[in-house]
């Protein structure tokens, strides 16, 4: 063999070598990279790009003038890295520039992509953004806390959807449907009532759940005037506020600047903030950011290779793989960290594996443990990860410090989710009595509970009543006034679905855990019998403002609810060995009847003991009490903290569908 000839061998072997590429047999020995910098540093000198792509070929950069529109001004080819990663630096200063990421796989290139840790975008989340993140706070942001919390059963949680806040005529804001209206301090309703974040001080909430607003794909954020509507249960790019709700969406920039602002303004009124995170699957499956990445890794596939669907949307997502746990944790840490986040609803959180969700828990709890998490303890279908190692509500005690919503009061209290027809306890439903029972100690072991009568769980499933999340309603299924009026008995009057619209709430509020009330209800809000209203015109899913005129009798007692419970931290017991010890089921000898004391000036407080009565007949009941020399200050859907009457009679009436509260020094 000639010189000329072993050299061009050589060579080409060496070519073939440096483009080798590795395959893998199972997602298990996919190589992990742990490194901070994924997919962009940015300074003005200089640009480094690192995208984790294990199986392609090829992967090249391409960069764009603009976020939407024309060709790439400059494509870049990238060079395998370590831990599956492909890196290249561009000198010089990129800011206001867009990229995307191409990977080839085999001898197919894929659609670009923005990557997935993307933190700003173009308009519609296709293109990644530019930007000098550290350069463009607003004033003041640096000073911006995070309003005090002791305990998490101090918390009452308020779940709003950012468009529904403000978008109705008579909201009074000017930024309506934008982050920015959770700036507008005194805006009115038509009869001069306070409307907006005002309002929510009124109440007394301490938490707002945004419901999602990182970029979802289903509303096109060029055509603002189409006033499309969606939940935003389709995340695109979860590291970047929804482009809808800012001023601007084709600007990169303002869509960042205004969630801080909304996040800032809360915290100056004493509200926290949480966000709703989608991780338990993406908008689209084959062509989705993580997909155009590592086809297949990020997703959990059935047994004959089609795409698993635990989440009911087309896809689920494999939170035990190390790269989307790893996603997961920072994705999580991010918002906490940059936007001041105060805390995270996971949703269908029986997809997630027990294990990532306690490592996001421990990452929170070196930044702040008051940060609060809960979650959706259930799926929407089946899934190949088994039942033991998932979030699933069943396996709660394993979660630590991570709260799950109770079904089991919530489907007690007002009556089945699904069937929309079927009444519950406050509308007059014998028999449910151990289930409301169940919700009213927070979920934990209890030994007056009868566990075998329930109507879900059978057994407790939360180590405290710091992880119960207590509901009637949320944006899922009917909101409270629909599913009451759905529900309605024979002859039931309005006047009668406001009474027991006031006793559900009651029993929420008076609940061991953590309250959570669905935006609206407080103003008696409806969505026109609408069940699942993911997509229905704002005419539905507005918050109606001058409702707070017209149901001011309704609004006044959830303040009072609010209040209550503010003042009272025996409602707000953070151990099962507190609730074990000073909340006492009292056996009125009454049906339809659940009557417990708590004692002891309970949870330190000021008040020796207190007597609550829950009266799910819809007649009112006569009842002997325990002989005291009762205050009485919740009856017959009125709250006067300060007390109504002095109750020292053993014989007492509790109005119909009624809560009656009272109190002994
Ligand atoms: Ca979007």
């Amino acid at each position: 063999m000639k010189m000329k000839t072993l050299l061009l061998l050589i060579i080409a072997s060496f070519i073939v070598a440096c483009n080798h590429v590795p395959t893998y047999k199972v997602y298990d020995e996919y190589p992990v990279y742990d490194g901070s910098d994924m997919e962009l540093t940015y300074s003005s000198h200089q640009s480094k790009f690192r995208v984790w792509a294990p199986t392609a070929s090829e992967v090249r950069l391409l960069l764009y003038e603009t976020g939407w529109g024309g060709s790439a001004y400059r494509t870049q080819e990238m060079n395998r890295s370590k831990g599956g990663t492909w890196t290249v630096s561009i000198s010089g200063d990129l800011k206001g520039r867009f990229y995307t990421f191409q990977v080839r796989l085999g001898e197919t290139w894929l659609d670009e992509t923005p990557g997935i840790w993307v933190k700003a975008t173009g308009i519609n989340g296709d293109r990644a953004a530019i930007i000098g993140l550290n350069e463009i706070n607003h004033e003041g942001w640096e000073n911006d806390i995070r309003p005090p919390l002791k305990n998490i059963t101090d918390i009452m949680i308020y779940e709003i959807h950012v468009r529904d806040f403000s978008v109705s005529p008579n909201s009074g804001m000017k930024n309506k449907g934008k982050f920015l209206a959770f700036t507008e301090m005194g805006t009115k309703n038509s009869a001069g009532q306070a409307t907006g974040i005002d309002h929510l001080k009124e109440l007394g909430i301490t938490h707002v759940h945004l419901m999602p607003s990182y970029d979802y794909a289903s509303v096109d954020e060029s055509r603002s005037e189409d006033k499309k509507y969606n939940w935003g249960y389709d995340p695109k790019n979860y590291n970047v506020p929804e482009g809808s709700y800012s001023t601007n969406p084709s600007n990169p920039i303002a869509r960042i600047q205004e969630f801080k602002q909304m996040v800032q303004s809360l915290h100056k009124a004493g509200i926290r903030v949480i966000m709703d995170v989608v991780y338990n699957h993406t908008y689209i499956g084959e062509k989705s950011h993580f997909n155009l990445l590592a086809p297949g890794y990020f997703y959990r596939m059935n047994a004959d290779s089609t795409w698993s669907n635990a989440s009911g949307c087309n896809n689920e997502t494999a939170s035990e793989r190390p790269m989307f746990r790893k996603f997961m944790i920072e994705s999580v840490l991010y918002w906490a960290k940059e936007y001041h986040v105060d805390g995270f609803r996971f949703d269908l959180m029986g997809i997630h594996d027990i294990e990532t969700m306690n490592q996001i828990r421990a990452a929170l709890n070196e930044l702040d443990p008051s940060i609060v998490m809960y979650g959706e303890g259930w799926t929407a279908g089946s899934s190949p990860l088994p039942e033991e190692k998932r979030a699933l509500k069943k396996n709660a005690k394993q979660l630590n410090n991570i709260a799950v919503f109770s079904d089991d009061i919530r489907d007690a209290v007002k009556g089945s989710c699904i069937h929309d027809e079927l009444p519950g306890f406050v509308s007059g439903i014998d028999s449910l009595e151990e289930s409301v029972k169940f919700g009213i100690v927070g979920g934990v072991q209890h030994s007056q509970i009868g566990y075998t009568k329930t109507i879900y769980s059978k057994a407790p499933y939360v180590n405290h009543p710091t992880q119960s999340i207590n509901y009637v309603s949320c944006h899922d299924d009917m909101c409270l006034v629909d599913k009451l009026r759905t529900s309605r008995p024979q002859n039931a009057t309005e006047e009668e679905i406001i009474r027991f619209n006031k006793f559900a709430q009651t029993i929420v509020f008076t609940s061991q855990g953590i309250p959570f009330i669905y935006a609206g209800e407080e103003l008696y809000r409806d969505k026109k019998g609408v069940h699942n209203t993911f997509q229905s015109p704002d005419s539905i899913n507005q918050i109606n403002w001058d409702n707070k005129t017209q149901y001011f009798d309704v609004f006044s007692y959830y303040k009072g609810l609010f209040e209550l419970r503010k003042k009272h931290p025996a409602f707000r017991m953070t151990t099962q060995e507190m609730v074990q010890k000073q909340l006492e089921f009292v056996d009125l000898k009454t049906p339809n009847v659940v009557a417990y004391v708590l004692k002891d000036n309970a949870n330190g407080d000021e008040w020796k003991k207190i007597l609550v009565i829950l009266n799910g007949n819809r007649k009112a009941v006569k009842l002997q009490l325990p002989q005291e020399n009762w205050n009485l200050i919740c009856h017959n859907g009125k709250i006067e903290l300060r007390g109504m009457a002095v109750v020292n009679t053993p014989e007492f009436t509790v109005a119909p569908s009624s809560a009656s509260i009272m109190y002994s020094k």
